[in-house]
């Protein structure tokens, strides 16, 4: 039963998930959605109502790669390395216990989002939580690109959402009509990255970018194996030139999926694929689109670009696998390890 909506404002939910951890804030009334997003699937399915939109750092203070002599990393994207995902959504389920309790709400009326079907980025957009880069991303002063979104969909209006965004609080004055505002003349996304997927400002080739290959089952082209780098998962090149990634200092606690900055090729390449699901269960990889075998794939092509003789008999051992990804990718890490030079 919703028996007091009508007494939620704005400002009660802003503190119940600043309370919670969450970075930023930002709320978005269904009338206020342009024609092409209220039509979305995901989102006209929902109805008439209110998302609550937040952003919850995944900023780590640590260094990005643990490897040690003699035994190379494979390297893990900073939004990868804990499972903030997770931790989002808990903290949510704390919000929503809080307004079930207060309110009277039910709490199969509450929805939950996070990295979610629903077009999150866009909705974050239009709330005034942050803008877009020109490398596809939502940027928030004080967050840079390094965060996580999350949000609540409530099936009713809520009072004060015409204060939001807030004309002279963490952000800066946004309206859909302003594109990459954050990014002026900057363009070192676009610059920086290996494999040309930013062709322009604003769009991704998502056939190229190496963030969206982790989990492609094709075999990577040459050109593409060798700028995958040391990546084990998650691409960050066009996030690390970023000004707006510089002197960040708000991070989240969380216990939930630690997979650190990297982790060991030579532990990674002796595991067996229901061993190596292992290792990522409950982490941010712990994703039925994310099979094992690709994560396998990966590891190999990060070691034949280690180039490190001690990784030969790691990977040598992949060329017999039943798997033809795994496989290649080994046959082609043995000679990369082999010859030595490129
Ligand atoms: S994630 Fe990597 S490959 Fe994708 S656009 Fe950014 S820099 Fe390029
Ligand atoms: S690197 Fe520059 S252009 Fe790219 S998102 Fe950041 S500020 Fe914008």
């Amino acid at each position: 039963m919703i028996s007091s909506e009508s007494e939620l404002h704005v400002e009660e939910l802003e503190a119940l998930l600043r309370d919670q951890g969450f970075h930023r804030v930002a709320f978005l009334s269904t009338n206020g959605l342009p024609r092409r997003l209220a039509e979305h699937p995901q989102i006209s399915v929902l109805g008439q109502g209110t998302f609550l939109i937040a952003a919850l750092s995944c900023y780590p203070r640590e260094q990005d790669d643990a490897s040690a002599p003699g035994d190379p990393h494979a390297l893990i994207a900073p939004f990868a390395r804990r499972n903030y995902y997770g931790e989002a959504v808990s903290r949510l389920k704390t919000v929503v216990r809080i307004l079930c309790r207060d309110h009277g709400l039910s709490k199969q009326a509450l929805r939950i989002f996070c990295n979610s079907r629903l077009p999150e980025k866009p909705l974050a957009r239009l709330s005034g939580l942050g803008s877009f880069g020109k490398n596809t991303l939502i940027l928030i002063p004080g967050l840079g690109s390094l965060f996580v979104i999350a949000g609540l969909f409530l099936p009713f209006p809520v009072t004060g959402i015409t204060d939001y965004p807030r004309p002279s609080g963490d952000l800066p004055p946004t309206g859909p009509d302003v594109r990459f505002d954050l990014c002026g003349s900057c363009r070192a996304c676009q610059d920086i990255c290996p494999v040309g997927a930013l062709p322009e400002a604003g769009r991704l080739d998502e056939k190229r970018c190496l963030q969206a290959l982790c989990t492609e089952t094709v075999p990577f082209s040459e050109a593409f194996r060798r700028a995958w780098g040391f990546r084990f998962y998650g691409c960050q090149s066009c996030q690390e030139v970023c000004p707006h990634n510089r002197a960040l200092s708000l991070e989240t606690q969380t216990n939930l999926g630690v997979l650190g900055p990297s982790l060991s090729l030579k532990r990674l390449l002796s595991l067996s694929f229901l061993e190596l699901k292992e290792v990522v269960r409950r982490s941010a990889l712990d994703r039925s689109w994310i099979p094992p075998r690709t994560l396998l794939r990966n590891a190999l092509v990060a070691a034949g670009n280690r180039r490190d003789q001690v990784l030969l008999n790691f990977v040598a051992r992949h060329r017999s696998s039943d798997d033809e990804l795994v496989r290649e990718a080994a046959e082609w890490a043995v000679q990369r390890i082999e010859c030595g030079h490129d």
